[in-house]
């Protein structure tokens, strides 16, 4: 298939935004003609790319409408991904729903182990989906540079190739899981709308990504967001990556376990979560300090970038949950007063875990749209 016209592309984008979007929205989403509308859908349900389903009753002045919708036999892209011990391929159709999904575990072993798991389970979606499947997108636990290559401390990975999982793939990208999510949040989540959205996830490290306008803001190597470095932490403990004072150590489980007088723990998250769930005092005071530690750096991000819109994930959304009032009170401390005055909102990430593959998916498309402009 060639180059489609620019607003059967802004069609396509549209449905896939707003699934179930009707004809008559779409022509004044997109403003366009009732009769340029009807045109443009007529090219694209011949190609195959888009559904209509059956007539609405109208509720207003004018004759149905009908919904848009994906077509059961219209493109679909693959998204991955892959955490320290668990991995998940997915299928995903106009839309963003998942029609088809293989996940399992895997023991942290190499990386071309991990990979060709990841990469059978998206041979075994090839050959069930056919010339369907567009192009994959990748999710990895760690730094990835320039969409492609991803160093793993959590893993003990170094410049690791993910575009091996499917060689060859006509579109593929690849991206931090922090930074997926963020993308994720604003396209489906709890940032749809803002203008500019900061996404922060901790889980063994803190990470995160800023989304400006739509836009992700990447850096020069694709790798912008390791807030969790920024020296905003205790300068006697040192970080995994070498620096003092690293804001992640002030905000994980390893910070619970010093505070409660453990030992490092073996699975920081997991201990976290542990602690997170006690009802003593010493765990809530713990809490509660990390939860401060927390707020203080947001709001010093939040003087920095000015977001409309903060989404915390995983143990950041733990924190959320058990400290709400210790982390806005930090938030609302270390507010510059002119930001005050319109202060971002702090909430969880609505997708949780699915954020990264989520966002991986919403990459591709990206490309997709890319491509058929061309
Ligand atoms: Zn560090």
């Amino acid at each position: 298939m060639g180059a489609l016209p620019d607003r059967a592309v802004a069609m396509l984008a549209a449905v896939h935004d707003h699934p179930g979007l009707t004809r008559a929205e779409a022509s004044r989403l997109l403003g366009m003609g009732t009769g340029g509308a009807a045109e443009v859908v007529g090219v694209l349900v011949a190609e195959q790319l888009l559904a209509e389903g059956s007539p609405l009753p109208a509720t207003t002045r004018g004759r149905p409408t009908r919904p848009l919708t994906a077509h059961p036999d219209g493109p679909v892209v693959l998204a991955a991904a892959f955490s320290h011990a668990t991995w998940r391929v997915d299928a995903v159709e106009l839309g963003g729903t998942s029609i088809a999904t293989l996940d399992g575990e895997h023991a942290g072993e190499s990386a071309g182990t991990v990979l060709g798991v990841l990469g059978d389970a998206v041979g075994r979606l090839r050959d069930r989906l056919g010339d369907r499947v567009r192009g994959l997108g990748v999710s990895a636990p760690g730094i990835v540079t320039d969409e492609r290559y991803l160093d793993a401390t959590i893993l003990g990975w170094r410049s690791v190739d993910l575009a091996a999982v499917w060689p060859g793939a006509g579109l593929f990208v690849a991206d931090n899981d922090a930074t997926l999510a963020a993308v994720a949040e604003v396209r489906r989540g709890a940032a749809a709308g803002a203008r500019s959205a900061l996404h922060l996830m901790v889980d063994a490290g803190l990470g995160g990504a800023q989304v400006d306008a739509g836009r992700l803001v990447g850096g020069a190597h694709g790798t912008a967001g390791e807030f969790g470095h920024l020296p905003l932490g205790d300068p006697a403990v040192v970080c995994a990556c070498g620096a003092r004072g690293c804001w992640g150590t002030a905000v994980d489980g390893g910070a619970l376990a010093r505070l409660l007088g453990d030992p490092v723990p073996a699975d920081p998250g997991g201990y976290a979560r542990s602690v997170i769930a006690r009802d003593d005092a010493a765990a809530r005071a713990a809490v509660a300090t990390v939860a401060t530690s927390l707020g203080r750096g947001i709001a010093g991000l939040v003087n920095a970038l000015d977001p409309d819109v903060v989404t915390l994930g995983d143990l950041a959304a733990d924190l959320l949950a058990a400290a709400p009032d210790e982390l806005h009170a930090a938030v609302a401390a270390g507010l510059m007063r002119s930001r005050r005055e319109a202060p971002p909102t702090v909430v969880a990430a609505a997708l949780g875990a699915a954020g990264p593959i989520t966002g991986a998916a919403e990459r591709v498309w990206d490309r997709w749209w890319a491509q058929l402009r061309r």
